[in-house]
């Protein structure tokens, strides 16, 4: 076994251990929630931002940002998190006349919408 290897095996092994101990999680407070929210809109208007940057972006920010809102989206909970995303994405083209989701200057093709004008 390589050091390497048993490093992980111990890390999984402690977080293991941490998770049995973890106590329930506390219900959420306004304060948090509202955070959440704030947080989910500043990673998603960085999203919007990457997507007109196109192959120009950075694409470990886009990997980064990606695994951002989708936890971001577990903590905000469905159906909240896409009715918040449609009226920041509707907010982001108002703003700079850019589509959110391809970054294309023109009509904002929503994918609830299958793809069509909203
Ligand atoms: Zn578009």
């Amino acid at each position: 076994m390589t050091v390497d290897n048993l490093g992980s095996r111990i890390l999984t092994l402690v977080t293991r251990l941490s998770g049995l101990n973890e106590p329930a999680p506390a219900p959420a407070s306004t304060l948090d929630r509202a955070a959440t929210r704030a947080a989910y809109r500043q990673a998603l208007r960085r999203w919007f931002e990457l997507t007109a940057q196109g192959s120009s972006a950075d694409w470990a920010e886009v990997n980064q940002v990606h695994q951002q809102i989708l936890r971001l989206i577990d903590d905000v909970g469905e159906p909240r998190a896409t009715a918040l995303r449609r009226e920041w994405a509707r907010e982001w083209r108002q703003e700079t006349g850019l589509c959110p989701y391809c970054g294309e200057r023109g009509p904002c093709h929503d994918p609830e919408q299958g793809g069509g004008l909203a």
